[in-house]
């Protein structure tokens, strides 16, 4: 498991987390020669969206979207019962534009969603560390450049959210990531009062945005169930015998 995208083993270069000298390795396959054992390969967050729906608050979910903010903001779906990789890739929220003609991302867009609401923007405002626990420290201190970001970052997930809630209708969304708690439980509060949109129904059973409790082992306890979630999780592509595309591959050597 790694930050970034994999095509058939390999990652794909695209974002501010990805990591340029891994580009096009093929991690699944040397792994796999290395340790004379299958090898599985996945996205940290696609990861982290399975550990979260095994050991924390998407347990019982049919259908949520986490979003995780970190070096940049990632994310997944889990949509009735699976996580959902789309065509491959799927999953790359931190790259939903939320400020037209905004700052210009690594992915080559402008206006994405990390670019405002990542902890890597955070300490940008700061520009004195690229310590996290420089965030934590900030908090603390109440330092008026993290309150000021604090209200930037969830004025933009918010466009985020209702986006993801109009399109998917997730029964909750997951927040996330690999700051300090406190961080995030303040990110998480600016998010309880959202404006009205598909997720604003009277027969709501759990609020539209709650965090994350799986805690920093997340994406590890996805990794470690994927597998058991690969071989066990019932799935329809699987009854129809579907040929999956997905970035996960189970290489027997
Ligand atoms: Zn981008």
């Amino acid at each position: 498991v790694l930050p970034g995208l994999f095509e058939a083993g390999s990652l794909v270069r695209f974002g501010s987390s990805s990591v340029p000298q891994w580009s096009g390795f093929p991690l699944a396959d040397r792994l796999s020669q290395r340790l004379d054992l299958p090898v599985l390969t996945e996205n940290d967050a696609t990861a982290a969206v399975i550990g979260e729906a095994l050991y924390g608050t998407g347990r019982g979910l049919s259908d949520f979207v986490y979003i995780h903010v970190g070096t940049g903001v990632g994310g997944g779906m889990f949509l009735d019962g699976q996580p959902y990789r789309g065509s491959g890739k799927a999953g790359e929220i931190g790259h939903l534009v939320t400020e037209p003609d905004g700052r210009l991302c690594p992915c080559g867009n402008r206006g994405c969603l990390e670019r405002y609401a990542s902890l890597g923007s955070a300490l940008a405002c700061l520009a004195e560390s690229d310590d996290p626990a420089a965030l934590g420290q900030a908090l603390a201190d109440g330092d008026p450049r993290l309150a000021a970001w604090l209200d930037e970052a969830a004025a933009h997930l918010r466009r985020a959210v209702i986006a993801l809630e109009n399109i998917l209708d997730p029964q909750t969304v997951i927040l996330g990531g690999t700051g300090p708690e406190l961080l995030l439980d303040e990110l998480a509060a600016r998010l309880a009062d959202l404006p009205r949109g598909l997720g604003d129904r009277p027969s709501r059973q759990r609020p539209r945005v709650v965090r994350a409790t799986a805690g920093l082992d997340t994406p590890a306890l996805g990794a470690a169930s994927l597998p058991v979630f690969e071989g066990m999780a019932p799935s329809f592509a699987l009854l129809a015998k579907v040929p999956r595309a997905g970035p996960a591959r189970l290489r027997v050597a």
